[in-house]
């Protein structure tokens, strides 16, 4: 394509570039949105304004980017989660939309006007913790990673939220936190099977493997997180996990190997059971 062409026709040629892709059509108007700096919506009310033709170089070769596979939020370098637009690169895993209902069961626990003491263990971008303190002003969220270059996106993401009840900290798990004890532990583990064909597949190949593969069966950072997590949580406290669709058995024995109550399972908006929790006496 040389030369301004039409929004519409603009889509149209994009979507046929990236047709290997299952969401075309959302991809090439994400993209497009992104280079013209303008919300999606503007291209259903004026679908026949002109695209200048620069935008429409750097709007074809990220289109290009994409039809080889590369994900739609590393080469915007943005994701909405939680109805907040987080910066991502490929030191974070991209927030999944399943990802909410660990934010949403971990609030149903922390009352309004509570301050609880929470923790994010492996926080990556930022997205959870972000969510929490923005919801609950009056607790405080200690974040924490163990790449430097996560808590770099995570801590920028929360600036630009203006949240000040939320600090960051790096950390291998809890090995710099030795004595912190929390009233909520939040955890978005690694959990896919070491084993899974399909790191090599589609946008998981491109984003970083330490935040995905979880060991044998996908349950080695959950088997060191639950009876790692008694000593820092406070009596009373829960410890909250998102994990695999098939894990809820083994995440629950665990549970209660490790002598925790109130053991409860809770499924994601596709109805795969998703985020597991219980409490400390
Ligand atoms: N839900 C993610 C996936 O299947 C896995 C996320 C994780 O391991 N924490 O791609």
């Amino acid at each position: 394509m040389t030369g301004p062409a039409r929004i519409r026709d603009l889509l149209v040629h994009a979507q046929q570039q990236l047709n290997d892709s299952d969401s075309a059509r959302l991809d090439a108007e994400i993209l497009l949105a992104f280079v013209m700096r303008v919300p999606r919506e503007t291209f259903y009310a004026h679908p026949e304004d002109m695209v200048a033709a620069d935008q429409i170089c750097d709007y074809l070769s990220l289109v290009s980017r994409r039809a080889s596979g590369y994900p739609v939020a590393y080469l915007t370098g943005q994701k909405e989660f939680w109805s907040t637009e987080l910066t991502v690169n490929q030191h974070t895993l991209i927030p999944r939309p399943e990802t909410e209902c660990l934010v949403e069961t971990s609030l149903e626990l922390i009352p309004e006007q509570a301050g609880l003491d929470i923790l994010d263990l492996g926080t990556g971008s930022g997205a959870i913790a972000i969510a929490i303190a923005k919801e609950r002003p009056g607790s405080q969220v200690t974040a924490v990673d163990v790449v430097a270059e996560s808590l770099t996106v995570a801590q920028a993401n929360a600036s630009r939220q203006r949240l000040s009840n939320i600090r960051f900290l790096q950390s291998d798990w809890f090995s710099d936190l030795p004595h912190a004890v929390f009233d909520i532990i939040v955890c978005n583990p690694p959990y896919v099977d070491t084993r899974y064909r399909g790191f090599t597949d589609g946008d998981i190949r491109f984003e970083p493997r330490i935040a995905l593969d979880g060991g044998h069966l996908g349950l080695t950072i959950i088997n060191h997180l639950v009876p790692a997590s008694i000593r820092h949580l406070k009596p009373g406290g829960y410890l909250l996990l998102e994990h695999g669709y098939d894990q809820a058995p083994s995440i629950q024995h665990l549970f209660k190997l490790n002598n925790y109550r109130n053991i409860r399972t809770r499924c994601d908006y596709a109805g795969q059971e998703r985020v597991s929790y219980a409490c400390l006496s």
